[in-house]
């Protein structure tokens, strides 16, 4: 008797949802996550930089049918920490997760996939996840080992090594799109779709080299940066387009994965240019003005496939009348230099490093074409994923959902300072460990190994470049007093552990 009630009550169940279904009840919405690697906001057209370094049609379509995000800002601008930040919406220190060189991913903690997972969502990873361990959360995955190459690159589907042929980006747009098509279509579901492209050695698809017709790029103001004005930090990184680049970088060398019929394509683009360069024998100014040229033509040339991926996202979800209930964010894991202060990468609390572009399109939620420009964060994707699917957020989560700001409601108690921390040293580029705290006009920065050990603060209404360490001077003592006690309260209230962990150390603990 029991065993038939509990049929009928399951019948009923399942009637009620049914006809709450067809009276218009709101679904769930998909979330579609295209994401990239080192992007910097400067080259997207959507961002309307001054020096219009590339059009980007398909990626601005998304800015044009939703919001463009001004001041997206990452707490450790690097890509495996700010990948786990966006996982589990918490800092390096709570995630532990800190850096690149000696880290791997805890996947057995609470992450925002995980979460939308249990609550009955589709959950799919394509692309470059550069974590270490094995993504978990995802009903179905591909990833590259590693880095990931541009061409014909290996990966990783659900455990098994494959071996992918063409080129990266066009990879994961296609395999992420064949998901999507073959998905269960009575489920909401959650696309993460992570290109490499464009991170380092920046190898564009064959297709789009020549891409700028050898155009002479304009230059950032800071192009030829001397780093006066700041310490030691700054003075001893080994990130310049003058000094860091090496033979693969400049495409003296071919590219991993190419093969014998891209490499014949390849050479037709490079070598005259590359045999005109060595004839020239340029030296100072001229030889870093031809490395910035050959980075960006590369740089932009990857972003230009994005682009077409972006496009054919968006054509599918059209045709496949997902459009109207599917959220669609694109960001990056970081900004990135192109040029300015002499320099490529990322990694410093300045402007280009700290930045990274975040554009979202919700039909019915958000107004068309807004742009904001509040403090948000790469840390705050995690809680607005789930109250956007209608799940709870665990309170250990140290973002804040977008989703009032997305609906055009700021809270009034909205964030006005974030604080910052990178940890890699020693290790690529020799950028030296800092944190900080940003205000909507301050930057205040602390060096702090022993050796390197000193304050900046920028005022950036008077400095957008940031060029002048005005920490030591007295017009701005008061301001340097707030700000340091800005800090000390974000980093008891973000519990930042000091000293440094055992865990985020690259090598043995130095002695003082
Ligand atoms: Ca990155």
């Amino acid at each position: 008797m029991r065993r038939c009630f509990s049929v009928f009550a399951l019948l009923l169940a399942v009637a009620c949802t049914t006809s709450a279904a067809d009276a218009g009840q709101p679904k769930p919405p998909n979330i579609v996550f295209i994401f990239t690697d080192d992007l910097a906001y400067q080259a997207l057209s959507a961002y309307k930089h001054p020096l219009k370094l590339l059009a980007t049609p398909n990626i601005d379509r998304i800015a044009q049918q939703g919001i463009r995000f001004d001041r997206c800002i990452v707490p450790n601008s690097i890509c495996g920490p700010s990948r786990a930040t966006i996982l589990t919406g918490k800092y390096s220190h709570a995630n532990g997760f800190y850096n690149n060189t000696n880290n791997r991913f805890d996947g057995s903690q609470t992450t925002f996939p995980k979460l939308l997972q249990k609550a009955g969502y589709q959950t799919a990873l394509i692309g470059k996840w550069h974590l270490v361990s094995e993504p978990t959360g995802f009903d179905h995955w591909q990833i590259y080992p590693g880095q990931g190459i541009y061409y014909n690159p290996p990966m990783i589907r659900n455990g098994q090594r494959i071996q992918e042929t063409g080129y990266t980006t066009d990879i994961v747009t296609d395999r992420s799109l064949e998901w999507l098509k073959k998905r269960d279509k009575n489920k909401p579901f959650l696309l993460m779709c992570q290109h490499k492209a464009p991170h380092r050695e920046w190898s564009p698809a064959i297709r789009h080299l020549g891409h700028d017709k050898d155009r002479k790029y304009p230059e950032p103001d800071t192009l030829f940066d001397d780093y006066s004005g700041r310490g030691i930090a700054e003075k001893t990184q080994d990130m310049t387009l003058e000094k860091t680049l090496n033979a693969l970088d400049l495409k003296f060398r071919y590219p991993p994965g190419i093969s014998e019929a891209e490499k014949i394509q390849w050479d037709a683009y490079y070598k005259p240019r590359n045999a005109a360069f060595q004839k020239a024998n340029l030296s100072g100014k001229d030889l870093i003005r031809w490395k910035y040229n050959r980075y960006l033509h590369d740089y932009l040339g990857c972003i230009k496939a994005v682009d077409e991926s972006v496009g054919k996202i968006l054509d599918t979800l059209d045709a496949e009348g997902l459009k109207d209930n599917t959220i669609v964010v694109f960001s990056s894991d970081q900004g990135f230099y192109l040029g300015e202060h002499g320099w490529f990468d990322k990694r410093w609390f300045y402007e280009e490093s700290l930045r990274t572009p975040f554009l979202v399109r919700w039909p019915g939620i958000v107004q068309p074409g807004r742009t904001d420009g509040h403090m948000v964060s790469v840390l705050d994707f995690a809680q607005t994923f789930l109250e956007a699917a209608g799940v709870p957020a665990p309170a250990e989560m140290q973002g804040r959902s977008l989703v009032p700001i997305l609906k055009g409601h700021v809270p009034n108690d909205w964030r006005k300072s974030f604080y910052y921390h990178y940890y890699e040293y020693p290790g690529p580029h020799s950028v030296r460990k800092h944190y900080g705290v940003i205000t909507d006009r301050y930057k205040l920065i602390r060096f702090y190994e022993p050796g390197v050990d000193y304050w900046e603060l920028f005022d950036r209404e008077t400095d957008p470049r940031e060029l002048k360490n005005v920490a030591g001077e007295p017009q701005y003592a008061s301001i340097r007093k707030e700000l340091e006690t800005e800090l000390a309260r974000l980093r008891q209230e973000l519990k930042v552990p000091d000293p440094d962990p055992e865990s985020s150390l690259i090598g043995p603990r130095k002695k003082k």
